[in-house]
């Protein structure tokens, strides 16, 4: 996991964030506060909360998703990025780590377009499929525990319409997908689920080296 992007240099990762980074003084604020948080690394990179605030925009998103909230950096720049009318369904199952998302979503005054279901997030997207919302989410993040990312995004992809966008957090996992000497559990579900996309037609891809590897995948 990585706040910064793999394999930058502190100086471009410095120049990056100062020059070509608009990171806003309540996001600084977030990833201040999360600096100090034992698992600070899980938060995503300004430059990649950018990107993908970009990406919302550039799509036109209005009805969007994450899996994998923690304290809030992810969901607030997306949340910013989507019109007044916009929403992203938000699922974690930690009460402690979101508690502190609240706090920056109120803050950045995005907290109205943001729904927070807290538990398993397989469960939770079961849930939104039984609902009926199949086929009607625009943008999803997957961000959470990394050995059910095959589970998320079969869900996931069941519920974006075609033309939406997934974008997968963490596929490069420090390098290690393509260390061979690297043999544990979370190495090896990465590995399985790049895989798997890599053979997947329903999708168009991308695999991005932004931060720990971010893959885009378009739904066909
Ligand atoms: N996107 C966030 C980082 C997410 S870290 C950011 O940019 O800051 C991963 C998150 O997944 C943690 O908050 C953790 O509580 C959550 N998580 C772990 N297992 C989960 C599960 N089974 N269901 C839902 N959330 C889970
Ligand atoms: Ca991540």
């Amino acid at each position: 996991m990585s706040s910064t992007t793999l394999g930058l240099s502190d100086a471009v990762s410095n120049y990056l964030l100062r020059v070509g980074g608009r990171e806003d003084k309540d996001l600084a604020k977030l990833r201040e506060e999360t600096s100090d948080h034992p698992m600070a690394m899980m938060q995503i990179s300004p430059e990649q909360g950018q990107f993908m605030a970009l990406l919302v925009e550039l799509i036109g998103a209005k009805k969007t998703l994450e899996i994998g909230v923690f304290t809030g950096y992810s969901s607030t720049v997306v949340a910013k990025s989507l019109p007044v009318d916009g929403k992203l369904v938000a699922l974690d199952i930690s009460e402690e780590f979101t508690a502190i998302a609240k706090k920056y979503w109120e803050a950045a005054g995005v907290s109205a377009k943001i729904e927070l279901i807290l538990g398993p997030a397989k469960d939770s997207l079961a849930t939104l499929l039984e609902e009926g919302h199949q086929q009607t989410f625009d943008f999803a993040f997957i961000d959470a525990d990394k050995g059910n990312y095959e589970n998320y995004y079969e869900l996931t992809l069941a519920l974006l319409r075609p033309g939406g966008i997934i974008a997968i957090d963490n596929v490069l996992w420090q390098g290690k997908v393509a260390n061979d000497s690297a043999d544990d559990d979370l190495t090896n579900a990465i590995r399985a689920f790049n895989q798997k996309l890599h053979g997947d037609q329903r999708v168009s891809l991308s695999m991005l080296t932004i931060g720990d590897g971010l893959t885009l995948a378009l739904k066909r």
